[in-house]
């Protein structure tokens, strides 16, 4: 089994969700007493918010640089960014070790290949729905992408760094959230992809028959795979 290497705290809450999921599959495959073998740098995440926030996208990465290069010291064959927003500084983090980098954006559009769908929505902090880091992946990869209307993207942005990254969970966010999901359906979207790795935590994995696409899951599960593949 390799060792994955999480790059985690951003938000603590989702990272939770990762370690549940990788350790899961690692039982169901190999039964018994078996766990993942991972190694989990947790970040300060006010810290990485003030850079976000302030546009430091460089002090950003250079944080996360120094945090893979610690897991890639500490023994990690490779490494995992818990979080879609962050992968605005995924080159550079991959850039800064020697080890691979499981792309959650890559990771997300397998999935939606997988499952036939040609044209998702995209729901996530601002950063993730209006810049190209993450959009511009699934396109290349020939998808369509379609985002919420601007007062739905701050609402959400709002709803992940007052509320989701805090640990609060709304119904009141939960019916909003279901509300715009139901909006990008009928916009022509054939499943939505929950691009924060929070989001699951507040709505369910499936609306009916409507596949919502939970990240934190995809790239938990990719991990495990990844970790347990000969
Ligand atoms: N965890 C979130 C995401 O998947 C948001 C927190 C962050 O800004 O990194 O994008």
């Amino acid at each position: 089994m390799k060792t994955i290497g999480l790059l985690g705290g951003m938000s603590w809450e989702s990272t939770v969700s990762y370690y549940q999921i990788i350790n899961r599959i690692v039982k169901q495959r190999l039964g018994g007493l078996h766990s993942a073998k991972c190694l989990l740098y947790s970040v300060d995440f006010a810290e990485i918010e003030v850079c976000q926030a302030e546009g430091r996208w460089d002090d950003a990465a250079a944080i996360l640089v120094e945090a893979a290069r610690s897991l890639e010291r500490g023994g990690a064959d490779f490494l995992l960014i818990c979080t879609n927003t962050m992968h605005k500084v995924a080159p550079e983090v991959a850039a800064g070790v020697g080890i691979p980098l499981l792309h959650l954006a890559e990771v997300t559009a397998d999935a939606l290949l997988r499952q036939g769908i040609a044209k998702a929505a995209l729901l996530g902090t601002r950063y993730t729905m209006e810049e190209d880091f993450y959009c511009g992946v699934l396109r290349r990869r020939g998808i369509e992408v379609l985002i919420p209307e601007v007062q739905d993207r701050a609402m959400i942005n709002d709803v992940i760094f007052q509320e989701l990254c805090l640990g609060r969970i709304e119904d009141a966010s939960r019916r909003k959230l279901l509300s715009v999901i139901d909006g990008l359906r009928e916009r022509g979207a054939q499943g939505v992809v929950l691009g924060c790795t929070e989001i699951g935590l507040l709505v369910p994995p499936q609306d009916g028959d409507f596949p919502l696409l939970d990240t934190t899951v995809l790239h938990a599960t990719a991990a495990a795979e990844m970790a347990l593949a000969r």
